[in-house]
């Protein structure tokens, strides 16, 4: 079961209360893999002051690095796609889709 995704600017969410936490300390075990020390920032009629420990493992790479370290291979992520499955029209597709969606106007 997927719990709610919440926005926090980066920071992660409490498994507890679901608030904001914020990193205290990140410990870099390799290149890919970095340990988060977690404050829970929730500050509601009481307190909730848990504080953990989260794995972040680098899985896979969206955009190739400019200065790539040749030690690191990380599987390329595919292109996004529309959940259509249609690959995501160019910038200069915008004109035609918006003909193709009236096309009454077309004919004048
Ligand atoms: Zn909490």
């Amino acid at each position: 079961m997927m719990l709610p995704t919440k926005r926090y600017l980066g920071r992660g969410s409490c498994p507890h209360c679901n608030g904001p936490t914020k990193v205290r300390t990140v410990r870099t075990v390799s290149p890919t893999f970095q340990e988060h020390y977690l404050d829970c920032q929730d500050q509601g009629d009481e307190a909730c002051g848990w504080r953990g420990v989260a794995s972040v493992v680098i899985e896979r790479t969206i955009a190739q690095s400019a200065r790539p370290n040749p030690r690191i291979t990380l599987p390329l992520a595919a292109p996004r796609r529309k959940p259509s499955g249609l690959p995501v029209p160019a910038n200069d597709d915008t004109a035609a889709e918006a003909n193709a969606a009236a096309p009454e106007q077309l004919a004048l």
